[in-house]
């Protein structure tokens, strides 16, 4: 089993896709683990999110236009709008 994190829109415990989950508890095949991903809310980027600067850029080179997260839970808090007009 690779131990890398697929940036994809599988389980991030098992790799899996969502539909390979137990309905209603999504609890992983393996039974262990339950379904997680690492997605951030739709149309947005790392780059939205008030970790990114401070945190992600700075520790672990990410990069602005990734749209899913590298920590988990996923930590993204959307910065404020720019321009609210
Ligand atoms: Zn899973």
């Amino acid at each position: 089993m690779p131990a890398e994190v697929k940036l994809s829109r599988g389980c991030v415990r098992c790799g899996r896709s969502k539909d390979r989950h137990t309905p209603e508890t999504l609890v992983c095949p393996d039974g262990r683990s339950v379904y997680a991903t690492l997605e951030l809310p739709p149309n947005t980027t790392c780059s939205d999110c008030q970790h990114f600067k401070r945190t992600c850029e700075w520790l672990v080179s990410c990069q602005p236009d990734r749209t899913s997260c590298d920590w988990y839970p996923v930590r993204f808090i959307r910065l404020e709008a720019k321009n609210a007009h």
